[in-house]
């Protein structure tokens, strides 16, 4: 079974940068570097490596920039690699998909179950497993703990 999560909005705070709409328009990658986070990263860490072991698979599965071009994505996407280094670093990653902008997540669902923690309603609402706003990410994470 795989948990999923997107960064921008559910975990790192992309939208609270000031000025990160101009920034990103002018091919800055800075913002996803500041973003602060939105949840309790060592709680997040602690829960997501004892799930790890309970046999779930743990990724990231998140958007690039929505204007782009290929030397701004390989910015944005070390950026974002950058951000969960720091902030989960004792998570280690099933998988960690930065995607071309609009691309359909569930590309990265397997099974039914599957979970996706994604702030953007049309990406829980498309998701064929159990998908999940911002809001209980750790009671949810909690609930699957053996
Ligand atoms: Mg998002």
């Amino acid at each position: 079974m795989r948990i999923c999560f997107d960064m921008d909005g559910t975990i790192a705070n992309l939208y609270g940068v000031n000025g990160w709409l101009e920034m990103l328009i002018n091919h800055d990658a800075t913002p996803y570097k500041m973003a602060k986070t939105l949840i309790n990263m060592n709680v997040l860490a602690r829960v997501l490596n004892i799930l790890q072991k309970q046999g779930y698979e743990i990724g990231i599965i998140s958007w690039l920039a929505k204007n782009s071009n290929e030397e701004y994505d390989e910015k944005v996407t070390n950026a974002k690699k950058g951000w969960l280094k720091k902030h989960l670093k004792s998570v280690h990653f099933d998988f960690v998909k930065i995607v071309e902008y609009g691309t359909d997540k569930n590309i990265v669902c397997k099974n039914y179950e599957d979970i996706l923690f994604d702030d953007e309603k049309h990406n829980r609402e498309n998701w064929n497993g159990k998908a999940y706003d911002v809001n209980n990410i750790l009671e949810v994470l909690r609930g699957l703990v053996a």
